[in-house]
């Protein structure tokens, strides 16, 4: 059964949703204050990257299905269902989330909200947030208690954001069982395709679907940083991290996925998603329980300053007039989002400490480009090694797992790689010549091969390498 329905927020979230849901064959009305996002949308272009979306977006907006607007009054005129994906950034200065764009939508369409309406929450909030606006869109409401507010959070990731949304883990739908059951038997039409095919649905109070949310990131954030603690831990002992992951992930407890070891987490997602939650367990006088996210945040910041030191020690003691390649700027592949991206922040670091820096993504550049404009651009990943004293590899996108290092060496200026993500075959590398070197790998892999036809610039570096043996 069809329904109609209004998405607020056409960013990553909310133009998959819209578009995944007239894919589900309903009536869908996308709304923002983003004039140029709404005009690429309506043109059939997406205004990100993210494989697959284009193709549902411009056959539902082609069959009639999926329109945009900027205005609410359409929006509350158009449907009764509205779901609410505007972003929920970190506050400046502090931890805790900036919800102020979650108001808005509320202040706008509340006061318009004549009959009776389900507003579902999709952006990842601070538990307590559905109940406060909630209560406010029904005091605002002419139609007052017959407004139910319930959460239904997400759990896309991008890259992979169409197939997430269509084919999700599981569904969670957190409601206030004070009141109707109403906005269950909305939902449960709504994804009524997905529920026949199996997807588990959980139904819950407000809060713990909202916490659902903020608890899978902070468990993934864990993992993360566990790893890379393993990692600092593993090149103090000249140990290699990837096969103690490759170990560890055959326990069934544990698993093999997110314990790569690198340069650490990023996004729109992870990183403020940890510190609203810290904040708001704080407010809640919980906040003991969360102290390790403390941790976990420090180790992946230290990550990044570890990769710049690596990158110094590997042109001989200072970045200072070199030139460094990077390759990857968005924070993981198959994405252009750059949000607190740890590739760009290395790449400024390595820049503000002297060097000559060129960075390469496939899809990330016009995005890096707003953030850093100081930072050099090269449309290949040939043209961002012409002449490098270093290469930087900082996200793992399948193009540069599949370069063929010869390739480079007529353009590089010294046949040296840090491999930021351990995505490359070390032993390739080094049997064309690079002095190879990945996040917690021993020293078998990290030992520079000599080049008998390089210059004999990084003589510093390679007494590094030859007297820390036993030490990387
Ligand atoms: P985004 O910045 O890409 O998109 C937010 C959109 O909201 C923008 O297009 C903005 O113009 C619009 N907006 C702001 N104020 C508005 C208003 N008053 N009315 C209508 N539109 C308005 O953010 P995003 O990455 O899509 O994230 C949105 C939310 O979803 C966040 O809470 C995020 O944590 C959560 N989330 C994101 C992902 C992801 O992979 N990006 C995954 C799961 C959850």
């Amino acid at each position: 059964m069809a329904s109609q329905m209004t998405v607020f927020g056409t960013g990553y979230l909310g133009a998959t949703h819209a578009a995944c849901m007239a894919e589900l064959g309903h009536e869908v009305l996308g709304v923002d204050i983003d004039p140029a996002k709404l005009a690429k949308l309506e043109a059939g272009e997406v205004p990100f990257y993210e494989p697959e979306l284009e193709e549902v977006l411009r056959r539902n907006l082609a069959n009639g299905r999926l329109r945009f607007t900027s205005s609410y009054a359409e929006a509350a005129e158009f449907a009764d269902i509205h779901f609410i994906g505007v972003g929920t950034p970190q506050k400046k200065g502090e931890y805790a989330a900036d919800l102020q764009y979650i108001d808005a939508v509320i202040d706008g369409l509340a006061p318009k909200l004549c009959r009776p309406t389900v507003i579902l929450g999709k952006s990842t909030v601070p538990v307590g947030t559905a109940k406060r606006i909630g209560e406010r869109a029904r005091a605002l409401a002419p139609a007052g208690e017959g407004v139910e507010v319930a959460w239904n959070p997400e759990f896309l990731r991008e890259g992979y954001a169409v197939h997430d949304t269509l084919h999700p883990d599981r569904l969670v739908l957190g409601i206030d069982r004070t009141r109707s059951r109403r906005a269950e038997e909305v939902v449960r039409v709504i994804y009524s395709q997905l529920l026949q095919e199996g997807i588990p649905f959980l139904v819950t109070d407000l809060a713990t679907a909202e916490l659902v949310k903020t608890a899978a990131n902070s468990f993934l954030a864990t993992k993360i940083s566990f790893i890379n603690a393993m990692a600092e831990v593993c090149e103090a002992a000249d140990a290699d991290v990837t096969v103690l992951a490759d170990a560890i992930g055959y326990d069934t407890r544990i698993g093999r996925l997110f314990l790569n070891a690198g340069i650490g987490f990023g996004g729109g997602c992870l990183p403020k998603d940890i510190r609203a939650f810290m904040a708001r367990a704080g407010e809640l006088g919980a906040d003991q329980a969360l102290t390790f996210l403390r941790e976990v945040d420090n180790i992946n910041m230290r990550r990044r300053t570890r990769v710049v030191e690596l990158a110094r020690d590997m042109v001989g003691g200072s970045l200072l007039g070199t030139r460094v390649a990077v390759l990857g700027a968005a924070f993981k592949p198959d994405s252009d989002d750059v949000r607190d991206s740890p590739a760009l922040n290395i790449a400024g670091q390595v820049q503000l400490q002297g060097a000559s820096v060129t960075v390469y993504d496939p899809k990330a550049i016009e995005n890096s480009r707003k953030l850093f404009p100081t930072l050099d651009y090269a449309a290949t990943a040939l043209d961002a090694c012409r002449g490098a004293d270093l290469l930087l590899i900082l996200t793992e996108w399948t193009e540069f797992q599949e370069l063929d290092p010869a390739s480079l060496h007529p353009v590089v200026r010294s046949r040296t790689v840090l491999d930021g993500r351990n995505c490359l075959d070390p032993g390739e590398w080094m049997r064309a010549g690079w002095q190879y070197r990945g996040i917690g790998r021993n020293c078998e892999s990290g030992r520079r091969q000599h080049d008998p036809f390089e210059p004999d610039k990084f003589a510093v570096a390679r007494s590094f390498f030859n007297t820390s043996e036993g030490k990387q």
